[in-house]
């Protein structure tokens, strides 16, 4: 056979005449008794190649062992289309089978098959028209996301994974130990020795690489972590992940304004980036999320997928207090028919999902970032406000999702820092070196997390974060 062209190649480019191979697995085959088509994907693209197959040429044995699933190679000439949806074709002169997938046996036939099903052979559904779709885009957000920061100047920083530092306060964490479980040496008072495990001390996986990206932005001014993230939350919904990927980038010389300039940007500009380049899954999704919806009633559906997008684009967010939005939340009609399972009522209050998405979607109608966070209920490096009860934090809201970014400007004052630590009950030398930062050369700086898969979420429309990773991680669930 010869070098294979990949799928995307030949309906882009592919001239009728043309002598090529291709490579790929088998997504349908119907055969009549002289000719058998066979769809072919290979993950480069939403659409198959049909190859046409003079079932009398080949050797029967081999043709009956092109099922779905099957891997196959098909060498011949490109001929023009008569089905629709493609303009060529491959009339079949030579096949290879690579690997037969018994149809008694392989799990994905060609039918819709749920997402729940698909998620129990997540090694599978790669193979499915979703899944494809959800993978292309996901590497298109990833490449998106370093090329925004790469083209402004910043620097990718790899912050550290195993953390000894437990003062992020950002969620639960996962411990990370080599002593033994069943019988772990103790101190004199029968508490576990950390001394004697592998660094000495107590180690956790990283839930943030905020801290670290901070001592990076005060020397080389703009930066940006793209990292795992764990949190050993119990939180069993569509939005958490006990293993996600966080973006967060970190600059120097830059107060709460800049900072939500900068999210607003790069958000505008990864969304748009998926439209421009990743438009036949955007229409895909775009389709399956309607056809998923169309058994709704109107005021229960979704805004379709495109239609959202284009209304991250041309929405000049909404930037408001945390005061203000109690005050809106407090006087809306859903608040006072008590429609919110967490009513509003005080000041003070941390905001809930469905808060989120009531000032987003019901009431500003475009995204909203909220700014000036009660400090109670946020981490103690957030800039503290004059007033005494306020922090400069800042979170994004998403139609759909709730809180997609969540930032702040960083308190860069040696005196109020260390205070803030000390009343949070924090162990100062744990964190030496962060406010070391604070005693030489210290300037405003501001930065922000965004959760990758919460905008995998937003820009693939799909209801659940399990489904826009490949191996989601949750409670009770670490299978592949
Ligand atoms: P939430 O209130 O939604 O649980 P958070 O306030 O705990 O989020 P942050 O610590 O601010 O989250 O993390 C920054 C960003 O990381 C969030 O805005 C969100 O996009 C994302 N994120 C946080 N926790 C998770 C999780 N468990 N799974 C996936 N993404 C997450
Ligand atoms: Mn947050």
């Amino acid at each position: 056979m010869r070098q294979s062209v990949e799928i995307k190649k030949i309906l882009a480019e592919g001239k009728i005449g043309d002598t090529l191979s291709v490579n790929g697995w088998v997504r349908t085959k119907r055969a009549s008794k002289n000719v058998a088509f066979i769809n072919l994907n290979d993950g480069s693209t939403l659409h198959n190649i049909q190859v046409v197959v003079d079932v009398n040429k080949f050797d029967r044995e081999i043709l009956d062992q092109i099922t779905t699933g099957a891997a196959i190679a098909a060498e011949g000439e490109l001929v023009e289309s008569k089905g629709a949806g493609q303009n060529v074709e491959l009339v079949a002169g030579k096949i290879h089978l690579y690997g037969a997938a018994d149809p008694a046996k392989y799990p994905l036939q060609p039918k819709k098959h749920s997402l729940e099903f698909l998620r129990e052979i997540a090694h599978l559904r790669f193979r499915t028209n979703t899944f494809g779709a959800i993978t292309r885009l996901r590497h298109a957000m990833i490449f998106a996301v370093h090329k925004f920061f790469n083209d402004r100047g910043f620097y990718n920083i790899h912050t550290p994974i195993i953390t000894g530092s437990d003062a992020e306060g950002a969620g639960e964490m996962f411990r990370v130990s080599i002593l033994d479980p069943k019988n772990p040496p103790l101190t004199e008072d029968g508490k576990v020795n950390f001394r004697e495990d592998f660094f000495g001390k107590e180690t956790n996986l990283t839930v943030s690489g905020q801290l670290e990206a901070e001592l990076a932005a005060l020397a080389m001014t703009k930066v940006y972590t793209f990292g795992p993230t764990f949190r050993a939350e119990n939180s069993n919904t569509k939005r958490h992940l006990a293993e996600f990927w966080m973006i967060e980038p970190e600059v120097a010389f830059f107060d709460i304004d800049n900072n939500m300039d900068l999210a607003e940007e790069m958000l505008k500009y990864l969304v748009h980036y998926a439209l421009e380049h990743c438009r036949d899954d955007l229409d895909f999704l775009n389709k399956r999320l309607q056809d998923e919806e169309k058994n709704l009633k109107k005021e229960e559906r979704q805004m379709e997928l495109i239609e959202k997008l284009n209304f991250v684009l041309e929405n000049k967010f909404e930037r408001i207090t945390y005061t203000t939005a109690i005050e809106v939340l407090k006087n809306s009609k859903s608040n006072k028919k008590g429609k919110f399972h967490y009513p509003v009522k005080e000041w003070g209050m941390d905001l809930q999902s469905e808060h989120e998405r009531y000032l987003v979607e019901k009431h500003y109608k475009k995204p909203v970032i909220i700014t000036d966070y009660p400090r109670d209920i946020k981490a103690f490096y957030m800039k503290q406000n004059d007033d005494g009860k306020t922090v400069r934090g800042m979170d994004v809201l998403f139609p759909q999702i709730g809180e997609i970014i969540g930032g702040s400007q960083r308190e860069e004052e040696y005196d109020r820092l260390y205070a803030r630590i000390q009343e949070m009950g924090i162990d100062e030398k744990t964190l030496w070196w962060f406010l070391d930062t604070r005693r030489f050369g210290s300037v405003p700086h501001s930065g922000f997390g965004l959760g990758f898969e919460r905008l995998m979420l937003f820009v693939t429309g799909m209801g659940n974060i399990r489904d826009v990773i490949p191996f989601p991680r949750t409670p009770q669930n670490a299978e592949f």
